[in-house]
């Protein structure tokens, strides 16, 4: 035991002395100390376990060390580990096949990237060699990760500094409990933001907006379920105008919105789609692009002005295609509904009856935010320094969750049990109530 807590520590000395972090001024870091997991579960080198509430990144959505994926690359590593990405490799061929068979009807070419935010750069890239334009469209609540045109897609905070390319314009997507529209139904809100993103379109010139790029939900932003209809509008708006429309399924798909991809519940097809996270839970880094035969074939004579050392890396296929089998297999996007409608969604909304801090619950499948509130009338966001405090607290209960500004998100894995959710449930209520009490 002894010798084990000696291992945490030497992993927080290593760590500050020798590791930058994303994200983060380096100097007030107490990171963490993981060594193991299983399923919903993780640990430390001492022994003290926890309830991964937060899937790592939201990436870990067939739970940590399946067995079957860490077998698959296993397998891989030990028959050739790396292959150029201009050769013909049957795993990867594998991977791209099943990742085409789950998609929308005429997505049928997979272009793999090292993870969501090259995915996003390259889709862009895509659709802006396709059109001939440059300016792509994406609303201010998202995340579309941190490479050049990725970041700059980005609305939240980490855009700003760096903003230094050219061609991007943002929007307000539907987001009802704050909305930009003072919209007060679904419908309403909706259709508010398709007349925004109308006019937006019409006042930046149509036929220079090479691309829509939106998370189907947008995810770090909030979960913001989009209302019934939104979507379709988005995509009847892109084809009026000739636009490519882009779905970031990159932490919304594979599972996460208790669908395969989030998009299957909205009835809506779009020219790109990236992904990234749960295509293989991050057991080995990888993204890529689904790419339609229109866009695809833009580039049958044309060449493609864009590629990646580790383009379908033998690891990443291999992981994938175990991934992608053992959901199916197992059930595990079924579960990921099931577990949502049944327990989670009815689980949290009992918690909001009780507790005057939360200002909505909002969801699908396991993905799923706690609006926190300082006040239920003015809506006024709960304080950063409670949202720290519920962190703390959390933790100190056996649970990692995952905060975004004032919201905690509940997001395990897909395969989390009902006793796990029901385990969770009892940790939130305590937290809860203890910030209830600071109101
Ligand atoms: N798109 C979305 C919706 C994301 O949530 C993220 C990461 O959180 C990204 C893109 C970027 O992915 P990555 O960090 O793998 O580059």
């Amino acid at each position: 035991v002894q010798q084990s807590s000696d291992l945490d520590a030497r992993a927080v000395e290593l760590d500050r002395s020798h590791v930058f972090h994303s994200w983060s001024a380096q100097g007030a870091l107490h990171p963490m100390v993981l060594a193991g997991g299983s399923g919903t579960r993780v640990w430390d080198h001492s022994g003290r376990s926890y309830l991964d509430f937060s899937s790592q990144l939201v990436n870990v959505n067939i739970g940590h060390q399946h067995p079957k994926v860490v077998a698959a690359i296993t397998e891989q590593a030990t028959t050739l580990a790396t292959v150029a990405p201009a050769t013909a490799h049957l795993t990867r061929g594998e991977a791209a096949r099943r990742i085409v068979e789950r998609a929308p009807g005429g997505l049928d070419k997979v272009f793999f990237t090292n993870g969501g935010a090259d995915a996003n750069e390259n889709a862009i890239r895509m659709a802006r060699v396709h059109t001939g334009r440059d300016k792509v469209v994406s609303t201010y609540r998202s995340y579309h990760g941190n490479t050049g045109a990725a970041i700059v897609s980005t609305g939240d905070w980490r855009r700003v500094p760096n903003e230094y390319s050219r061609g991007h314009v943002h929007v307000f997507g539907p987001y009802l409990y704050r909305s930009e529209f003072w919209a007060t139904t679904p419908e309403e809100e909706g259709e508010r933001a398709l007349q925004h993103l109308r006019r937006v379109i019409e006042c930046e010139g149509p036929t220079s907006i090479a691309a829509i790029l939106l998370e189907t939900i947008p995810g770090t932003a909030g979960v913001l379920v989009p209302p019934p209809g939104y979507l379709a509008g988005v995509r009847e708006l892109a084809d009026t105008h000739g636009i490519m429309l882009i779905l970031d399924e990159v932490m919304a798909g594979f599972g996460r919105a208790g669908e395969w991809f989030a998009l299957d519940a909205h009835d809506v097809v779009p020219d790109l789609i990236t992904f990234a996270k749960g295509v293989n839970s991050g057991y080995v880094p990888v993204g890529g692009v689904l790419i339609s035969g229109e866009v695809a074939a833009t580039f049958d004579e044309r060449v493609f002005p864009g590629g990646l050392t580790y383009s379908g890396h033998p690891l990443a296929a291999a992981s994938i295609v175990a991934s992608i089998d053992a959901m199916s297999e197992e059930g595990i996007i079924d579960n990921a509904r099931r577990i949502g409608a049944d327990v989670i969604g009815p689980g949290l909304a009992d918690l909001a009856e009780r507790h005057p801090v939360i200002g909505e619950v909002r969801g699908t499948g396991v993905f799923w935010a706690l609006e926190l509130v300082a006040d239920r009338t003015t809506r006024a966001p709960l304080p950063a320094a409670l949202i720290g405090k519920a962190r703390t607290e959390l933790l100190a209960r056996g649970l990692i969750p995952f905060t975004s500004d004032n919201r905690i998100h509940v997001v395990p894995p897909c395969v989390v049990t009902d006793d796990e959710v029901a385990e969770a449930l009892a940790a939130y209520d305590d937290v809860l109530t203890l910030l209830d009490e600071e109101l």
